[in-house]
């Protein structure tokens, strides 16, 4: 049987690693697992963990490293055996957290092969991505467009879904100010995260993002010495 991969991106805000999982989801069979979308699952459905985060979110508090950690494991235990490939989109975030995960992983699976790619992108692309970014209002829909010219995801009618025609509106934290701050804190734990991992020897591949999706994609394949169909 072909080793299981599991691959970790690490990447800041806007550096496109949920593009690029989305382009390996639909294109190649792959599976992602976004923490940020399994929050929103859990809470959605009100489960043991979705209530811990609930309340830990609107008392204003980081969601612990131990949920977290509770909630990756107990996904993987559902779905590893069935999944050909996976994708860690924003996990783990912290030293902690990569710690207790790979821990777990070496003892409950033992044979995968785990890829650790660092999604690398000037700041200033980052904010003019972000800051170009708008959602959909309708918390139903929630689609992403971008603003930023001759964008793919740009909507047909200016500042209106093309799903659901409910205006579109920027989130808080896409402000420009608020992104800065936002990649100040995400290169520090960034550097805690890259030293651990090449402390505990596991390889980390260096991914040039700053361009195109479509070029980013095929790189990505070619790097990873993958034939999609
Ligand atoms: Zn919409």
């Amino acid at each position: 049987m072909k080793e299981k991969q599991i691959y970790i991106f690490v990447g800041p805000p806007g550096s496109g690693k949920g593009s690029l999982s989305s382009l390996c989801t639909n294109k190649m069979g792959w599976v992602s697992l976004s923490t940020g979308n399994l929050f929103r699952k859990h809470i959605l459905e009100q489960s043991h963990i979705g209530k811990q985060i609930d309340f830990a979110i609107k008392s204003g508090k980081l969601v612990s490293d131990e949920l977290v950690s509770e909630m990756v494991r107990d996904w993987f235990v559902e779905y590893f055996d069935e999944m050909p490939a996976i994708i860690l989109d924003g996990y783990p975030r912290t030293v902690v957290q990569a710690g207790s995960f790979l821990q777990f992983l070496r003892e409950k699976f033992g044979q995968f092969q785990l890829r650790i790619v660092r999604f690398f992108v000037a700041d200033e692309t980052v904010v003019e991505r972000l800051s170009n970014r708008y959602i959909c209002k309708n918390i139903d829909c929630q689609s992403v467009y971008s603003l930023m010219k001759g964008s793919p995801l740009s909507p047909r009618v200016s500042m209106m879904c093309d799903k659901c025609d409910s205006p579109l509106g920027r989130r808080s934290d896409d402000e420009p100010r608020a992104i800065r701050e936002r990649l100040t804190i995400y290169h520090q734990h960034e550097k805690n995260l890259l030293q651990f991992y090449l402390t505990h020897k596991y390889p980390v591949i260096e991914f040039n993002v700053d361009k195109k999706l479509h070029d980013v994609f095929e790189e990505f394949k070619q790097l990873m010495c993958l034939n999609a169909s």
